[in-house]
């Protein structure tokens, strides 16, 4: 497989873990997911992942249902360490070494996020998975996403979701829904087109990091992606 990469950060939402069941982990979906990675890794290319918590519990929701706010923030950031961890397992049941690094301290269980320790990682064709967002309360994965690409040098993040790219609208049922090829973060701001939040896309604007929405679901589509093929969205400056 050609690489046109040497360094991705791969964005996975909680969501894209649980495949699906209405909540959790399905270890079937995993172990898809951890194969596709070990492919674009045999290829070279150097991966970092930054896993949502979706699946398990978001801040925003419970903090609606009467949580204060960042506590339940907190406890979102906590749910993506299972899934960090989850994801660390399924890597190694195929040979991949594979070390997460939290924004929390959670040294029992991961090493704790230091940069160029996982840079170091990367060199060396391990995967880092980052868990425990970026260690604040009030952001999301996606910024978390972001902000990593931008720390690590990555050249491109890879978002993945459930349809085949970003659309003119919901998808869903309406056959007439335009899929963009590629689109400006100008343009995705001022749409407010479902990309990844506002400060994510304005952070990736600022340090011109493209991002690629593609979908998981369809086998195979990360390595094509990472080989340069067309997939899904392209959205750039
Ligand atoms: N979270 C946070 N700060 C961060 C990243 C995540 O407080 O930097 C919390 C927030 O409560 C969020 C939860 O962790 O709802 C899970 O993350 P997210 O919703 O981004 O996951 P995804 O939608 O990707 O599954």
């Amino acid at each position: 497989m050609a690489k046109a990469y040497q360094r991705i950060l791969l964005k996975l939402s909680g969501e894209a873990l649980m495949g699906n069941l209405g909540y959790g982990i399905d270890p079937a979906v995993v172990q898809e997911i951890a194969q596709e990675v070990a492919d674009v890794v045999a290829s070279g290319t150097q991966v970092a992942i930054v896993v949502g918590g979706g699946n398990i519990f978001r801040g925003v929701k419970a903090s609606s249902a009467g949580m204060d706010r960042a506590n339940a923030d907190y406890i979102g950031m906590i749910a993506t360490v299972m899934n960090a961890m989850t994801l660390q397992d399924a890597l190694e049941q195929i040979g991949v070494a594979t070390r997460v690094q939290t924004a929390i301290a959670m040294q029992e269980v991961a090493e704790p996020y230091i940069r160029r320790r996982a840079m170091r990682h990367l060199e060396k064709g391990r995967v880092v998975v980052f868990g425990a967002g970026s260690g604040n309360p009030f952001f999301t994965t996606d910024t978390t996403a972001a902000l990593r690409a931008a720390e690590i040098d990555a050249e491109v993040i890879f978002k993945a979701t459930k349809v085949d790219g970003v659309y003119d609208r919901d998808p869903t049922g309406d056959a007439d829904a335009h899929l963009y090829k590629s689109l400006t973060y100008s343009h995705v701001l001022t749409h407010d087109l479902r990309v990844m939040d506002s400060t994510a896309i304005a952070l990736c604007k600022e340090n011109n990091i493209p991002i690629i929405v593609f979908n998981l679901s369809e086998r195979g589509n990360i390595s094509r992606a990472v080989a340069g093929e067309p997939v899904g969205t392209i959205v750039g400056g």
